[in-house]
């Protein structure tokens, strides 16, 4: 049975495997012994390999060890954790903030502390995996409105059955469209219509805004939105997830989601990195500059070659081919030319809209973006994409 699934995506082009890249998620990375350049990872302002970040995280190693020893309510929380959150609370301007072991973690348990049975959901097509899973463990009746369609958020809120407790679901900005969610839109209609909403700002944060909190900073609509969600993988470079909000929030949280109950604390490591990370950002603003800088060369170097991008506002710049076996020789192609940008097929994205997903870093040069262009350019035209 595990054989006929594996050979029946096969079939479709839809089968997945890992590769073992034996450095650090770098501009470049070693891939079968050779140097990539890498242009998929989401650290997207080099935090992940910033010296300052890996130092507080050895650092922190040493003093607290590898591993947390329990949960947070079971064995008293660790210092790195608890100046994670007053980190954050303050980078966020907010109250209070807790963090969870991963992103995906947060939404599948935040989601269905904020809303139960009788509750409903309406979240963007779009939305994240792990945003879909929450709406569905939260029991609640869940419907998609069309990407960044706010007509249709519109009619879905007015015609709704009356007394009905709603939250609406976004991302901040999109991972596999690097676009990004019409914020004051959907804070106008939340009030009208008396819903809540929830943001997931795991690509936002660090790189959009003025100071770089993110997508709401972005929006101009900090003050209207109570609490949202982001993560400490992307462009923060550690690992786990977070919540703002109110410090009444935030405790009834603690005392609800049960995947910040019933799961061990993070490595003091990831903490120490984040707190450090955050540091960096708001220390280093030159940083976001050339993240932004290095997104238009790119961009503009694919459109000039006459890819079709979509419509991205952001570091994250897909090439969509259409199908997935197209996407597939592609990625293939790329590879060969020392480019790894892999091909992001459905379910990921809808169908037909298989894609090459480029990202870009702060820490890519102006030749390693001007090489990879050319390579782009060389697997292009062998496939006839251009
Ligand atoms: C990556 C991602 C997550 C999951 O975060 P992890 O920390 O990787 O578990 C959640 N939401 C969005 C939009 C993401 O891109």
């Amino acid at each position: 049975m595990f054989e006929k699934h594996l050979k029946k995506l096969d079939d479709q082009h839809l089968l997945r495997r890992l590769r073992t890249i034996a450095s650090a998620t770098g501009p470049t990375v070693t891939l079968d012994g050779r140097e990539i350049i890498l242009l998929s990872s989401n650290n997207y302002l080099g935090l992940a390999t910033h010296p300052t970040v890996v130092d507080a995280a050895i650092e922190a190693t040493r003093r607290y060890g590898a591993g947390s020893g329990a949960a947070r309510l079971v064995c008293g929380t660790l210092t790195p954790h608890e100046t994670l959150e007053s980190t954050l609370a303050r980078f966020k301007g907010t109250e209070a903030t807790l963090t969870f072991a991963a992103g995906y973690l947060t939404n599948i348990s935040v989601i269905p502390a904020l809303i139960a049975k009788d509750g409903l959901i309406f979240a963007d097509r779009l939305c994240h995996a792990s945003l879909i899973d929450g709406c569905r463990l939260s029991g609640a009746t869940f419907r998609v409105y069309h990407h960044r369609d706010m007509n249709h958020l519109e009619q879905l809120l007015a015609r709704r059955p009356a007394g009905r407790p709603t939250l609406i679901v976004t991302d901040g900005l999109f991972s596999m469209d690097g676009d990004i969610a019409p914020m004051k839109d959907l804070v106008l209609l939340a009030e009208r219509y008396g819903a809540e909403i929830y943001v997931d700002d795991a690509h936002g944060t660090g790189i959009l805004g003025r100071t770089g909190r993110g997508t709401l900073e972005h929006c101009e609509v900090e003050s209207r939105v109570p609490y949202h969600m982001g993560t400490l993988s992307k462009a923060i470079g550690s690992a786990g997830g977070y919540v703002t909000g109110s410090a009444t929030f935030i405790a009834y949280l603690l005392n609800t989601c049960r995947a910040f109950i019933y799961t061990t604390a993070p490595p003091p490591a990831s903490a120490a990195a984040a707190t450090a990370a955050i540091q960096v950002i708001e220390q280093e603003p030159q940083r976001r500059a050339r993240l932004w800088r290095n997104r238009e060369r790119l961009a503009q170097g694919l459109t000039e070659l006459g890819f079709r991008l979509a419509a991205s506002e952001s570091p994250i710049l897909p090439v969509i081919v259409g199908d997935p076996d197209r996407a597939m020789n592609l990625a293939q192609a790329l590879l060969a030319q020392g480019v790894y940008a892999p091909a992001i097929r459905p379910p990921t994205v809808p169908p037909a809209t298989s894609r090459i997903r480029f990202t870009i870093t702060a820490d890519h040069t102006d030749e390693q973006i001007d090489r990879a262009l050319i390579a782009v350019e060389q697997a292009g035209r062998s496939l006839n994409l251009i």
